[in-house]
């Protein structure tokens, strides 16, 4: 498997993008930075975008690809809850702020949801995903894709502290993890359901006692104005676990 991070922060600039990944350039998840940070070439090539929860940095850029598709006469399958759906619906794709792309054109609408359902796995094309609960302030699943040759990657989306039943359904090679501010802010990350450094050192020693392993660990949706502390505070953790932890970065390949 072939990953891209075409974002890997929780602000934009012209240096950063809001966390996004492309898989074998075909599968994204998230989609925040995706029409802002990939040509039309790699966006045509998508066949579907995964959807961890309905926040604005992770749903940003669907308008635009929508667009894109329209006029090119394309289709994309759009994968997520009951709740993104419905969350899409009432304020994306609701012909007000921009076309109906899930209903227009009539005749094969641009923008096609497929709902998903936590814990209940499904196919696109030869990969396999699965939709996993994770802790954050709105309801949110990561995605375990496995690809046809069974290597599988774990990505979290936003989530806050308290896995354990989380990393009971998963057994990725790669997990790619959100880090979103330093460890003196823990009480806000916890009541905004993010993770700093310590409480990720936490959260993979109980991935170790459930798994029996370490995957390689990436971390995404960093605060760029506090990447420098974090930075630092996630090298702490790499020592205190024995084990290499990448801070993730835009335009990043990550290779399985
Ligand atoms: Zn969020
Ligand atoms: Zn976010």
């Amino acid at each position: 498997m072939d990953i891209i991070l075409p974002g890997a922060h929780n602000l934009e600039s012209c240096d950063t993008g809001f966390t996004c990944l492309v898989v074998d350039d075909v599968l994204a998840i998230d989609a925040g930075g995706l029409s802002t940070n990939l040509s039309f070439t790699a966006q045509q090539n998508l066949k579907a975008i995964l959807l961890t929860h309905h926040h604005y940095d992770h749903i940003k850029d669907l308008p635009a690809i929508a667009m894109n598709f329209y006029v090119s006469g394309n289709t994309v399958s759009v994968y997520g809850t009951r709740e993104v759906y419905n969350e899409l619906t009432s304020h994306l794709f609701d012909g007000k702020l921009y076309p109906n792309f899930m209903e227009r054109p009539p005749e094969k609408p641009t923008v096609r949801f497929i709902e998903v359902e936590p814990y209940r796995s499904f196919k696109i094309d030869d990969y396999e995903v699965l939709p996993v609960p994770v802790k954050h302030g709105v309801p949110a699943v990561g995605y375990q894709i496995t690809s046809p040759d069974g290597q599988a990657i774990f990505y979290t989306g936003d989530t806050g502290p308290s896995l354990e039943e989380c990393w009971q359904h998963v057994a990725p090679r790669l997990l790619i993890v959100e880090v979103t501010m330093p460890n003196e802010l823990e009480e806000v990350a916890v009541e905004a359901g993010h993770l700093t450094p310590a409480l990720l050192k936490q959260e993979m020693l109980v991935f170790q006692k459930h798994n029996g392993y370490l995957p390689r660990i990436v971390t995404v949706h960093m605060n760029p104005e506090m990447q420098e502390e974090i930075e630092t505070q996630l090298q702490e953790v790499a020592e205190a676990l024995g084990h290499p932890v990448t801070p993730g970065y835009e335009g990043m390949r990550l290779k399985l």
